[in-house]
């Protein structure tokens, strides 16, 4: 990739936050004054380059080529006399601690509990949005809050770690590049629940920075991402290989919408993909739709997440959950060796956990692949 002009903020970019950014630099800084431009929310984006006297951001695979005042797709990126500016910078709209069985993230830190922060718009077009109210709105509004401030909200509510959820997190790049050094400071860990469409070298700066673990949404296979969300699914795939080679927790959900990716076809193909190009302990959530935004078709019904459940198993793969259906045993941990109920999980929380310290099958020895099974703190 070339990027003739990536700025790194060494400096924090807000002026409640003290001098002396988290990760580590590769380009010049900015003084804060130059970069507000009067609001909190508005500062320089990090990965961007001069094409022709215009510039495309290099946040997610859109790369937009933007003119001057031009907005990007997701409507949060701004060019502005030749620079690009983020214009939601610390923007928070939704803010809740969760357990981390409702991201869902199941062979990580069960149990535990994650500061969880969303801001506004995406940069996928799914017209099924389950989060659509914050997703599709108009990202101006909401409330400031600094890098320091969530840690501290973080700790001060007894989380174990960090979320940036709710609406697509790549789209807050900078704020959570300077999140998740503090919370790896302070012994949080962190996470993101994406669509995966970042570029590379966002992907590499957020692992760099402290990302611990990812739950990836595959929407359905090349034709329905393309239609429906209006996206390459190879650069999540080429995504979640990454971040799994990174060292990070990678976990896959697919959202089943009946009439969109719920053909054995599909979901035999997505199930297929874990298998080669994650490996067969990668946990995939085969997850209930509720109508929503511009999709009216009722509610998945349980027996289609159950056939998908089937298919990701029969594929070989060890572990298939199933999403927001309360109280389903699909939700519980099975060991893949001798089939004992190794966790046991109702309306997203943790209810029993037998996986032994060093993460393996108290029954058999079988390991189980996972991060953090018994943590403390
Ligand atoms: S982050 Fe937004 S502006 Fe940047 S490439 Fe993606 S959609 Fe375009």
């Amino acid at each position: 990739m070339s990027v003739s002009r990536c700025r790194l903020l060494t400096y924090s970019n807000c002026d409640t936050i003290p001098v002396g950014g988290g990760y580590p630099s590769k380009g010049r800084s900015k003084a804060w004054s130059v970069v507000t431009m009067g609001s909190p929310f508005i500062c320089e984006a990090l990965l961007q380059e001069t094409v022709n006297g215009k510039v495309r951001c290099l946040t997610c695979e859109r790369r937009c080529l933007l003119s001057d005042r031009q907005v990007g797709w997701c409507r949060t990126r701004q060019n502005r006399s030749g620079t690009i500016y983020t214009l939601i910078y610390g923007l928070v709209s939704s803010l809740s601690c969760n357990p981390i069985e409702k991201k869902p993230l199941h062979h990580f830190y069960p149990g535990s509990a994650a500061l969880t922060v969303g801001s506004l718009s995406c940069n996928f077009a799914c017209p099924w949005c389950q989060n659509y109210r914050i997703s599709k709105a108009k990202p101006d509004g909401g409330r400031y809050m600094s890098p320091q401030e969530f840690i501290s909200t973080a700790i001060d509510l007894g989380c174990q770690g960090t979320s940036i959820s709710f609406n697509e997190p790549t789209l807050s790049l900078e704020w959570a590049l300077e999140v998740f050094p503090l919370a790896r400071q302070v012994g949080l860990y962190n996470t993101f629940v994406s669509n995966g469409y970042m570029t590379l070298a966002a992907l590499d700066l957020l692992v760099e920075a402290g990302l611990d673990g990812i739950n990836v949404d595959v929407k359905g296979d090349a034709k329905a991402v393309h239609r429906h969300c209006q996206a390459n699914v190879e650069a999540v795939w080429r995504n979640c290989r990454r971040a799994r080679e990174l060292g990070v927790w990678v976990e896959l959900t697919t959202l089943v919408i009946p009439g969109v990716n719920d053909d054995e076809m599909c979901l035999g193909g997505i199930a297929h993909r874990i298998m080669a190009e994650l490996g067969p302990e990668t946990p995939w959530h085969v997850s209930r739709y509720h109508p929503a935004y511009q999709f009216t078709a009722p509610p998945t019904p349980a027996a289609a997440l159950e056939r998908a459940r089937k298919i990701g198993q029969q594929m070989g793969l060890h572990f298939v959950y199933l999403g927001n259906v309360p109280g389903h045993p699909g939700e519980n941990t099975f060991c893949p060796n001798c089939g004992a109920t190794l966790v046991k999980r109702g309306v997203l929380r943790l209810h029993r956990n037998d996986v032994t310290p060093d993460g393996r099958c108290p029954h058999c020895g079988q390991e189980v692949a996972g991060k953090a099974w018994h943590w403390t703190g």
